[in-house]
């Protein structure tokens, strides 16, 4: 299926490595010209190497005025804006009771802000395209909350409401603000939940399979389709949704 994105200008955000390295590969691999960025300079310079980006840009998305100057790069070295991938790391872990007051602050600006201050700044220019596209990557948590992440099973929820406010908000100009919701695909952060359990990683991550309804862990390039397909011409009436990708590990019926 020609999926419409060759020569499309995507800006994938968080994309060194892990899920957001995946969306820019699947839409790369689909023909689209794709920027990309992370916080660490090499980290994001060899990606782009390895994936062919059309562009890169070290951009810590949680600072006030990075996500700005991230779109304003991309859309200059792209000449413009199909699609938008809003990713970004996890906040820590911890629950309501052992998290302290002033990781709220930090958890706000790097999941919601993130996505508030990209958005706005990619606005002008995706409305300019016939195929305009946001995807907000966030988590399985946002219908089952996760213990021990209450800052994570917070903010994303925040971030649910404001692509479902969008998806209406931005219906006129046909662009099409969806979520993708992981749950357990295997990237370097599953790696590290497993380095931090105290028993073998990687016999750790065994575990996590097995307890898996599939009875194992999600592929990342798994992951990177069901963007790339959420950015397709073909997906240009799907709007307004979270769709999950976690291997049919939400126990709930929506
Ligand atoms: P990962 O740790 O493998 O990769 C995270 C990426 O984000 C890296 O490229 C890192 O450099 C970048 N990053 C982190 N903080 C950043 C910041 N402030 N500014 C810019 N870049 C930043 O993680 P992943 O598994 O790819 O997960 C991506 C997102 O999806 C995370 O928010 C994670 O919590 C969430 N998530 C993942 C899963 C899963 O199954 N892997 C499940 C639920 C939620």
């Amino acid at each position: 299926m020609d999926l419409g994105l060759s020569g499309r200008s995507a800006l994938v955000t968080a994309a060194s490595r892990g899920l957001g390295r995946a969306c820019a590969e699947a839409l790369i691999g689909e023909g689209a010209n794709v920027f990309i960025s992370s916080r660490d300079e090499a980290s994001i310079a060899s990606t782009a190497k390895q994936i062919k980006a059309a562009g890169w840009l070290a951009a810590d998305v949680s600072k006030p005025g990075e996500p700005e100057a991230l779109v304003e790069a991309a859309t200059t070295r792209l000449r413009g804006l199909d699609v938008l991938v809003v990713n970004a790391g996890g906040p820590p872990p911890g629950t309501f009771q052992t998290t302290p007051i002033e990781q709220w602050e930090v958890a706000f600006e790097l999941t919601l802000m993130s996505a508030v201050r990209l958005i706005r700044a990619g606005l002008p220019h995706l409305k300019r395209s016939d195929q305009g596209r946001i995807v907000c990557i966030t988590s399985i948590s946002v219908r089952q909350p996760i213990p021990n992440i209450a800052l994570s099973n917070a903010m994303r929820a925040a971030v649910t409401g404001l692509a479902k406010t969008l998806s209406r908000e931005l219906a006129p100009d046909r662009i099409t603000v969806n979520c993708l919701a992981p749950d357990s695909i295997l990237t370097d952060r599953i790696r590290q939940i497993a380095a931090a359990s105290g028993t073998d990683p990687d016999e750790r991550v065994k575990e996590m399979a097995a307890h898996a309804p599939m009875g194992r862990l999600g592929d990342p390039a798994e992951f990177g389709a069901a963007c790339a397909f959420l950015c397709s011409k073909q997906a240009g009436y799907i709007s307004g949704q979270t769709i999950g990708v976690d291997g049919g590990a939400l126990l709930g019926v929506h």
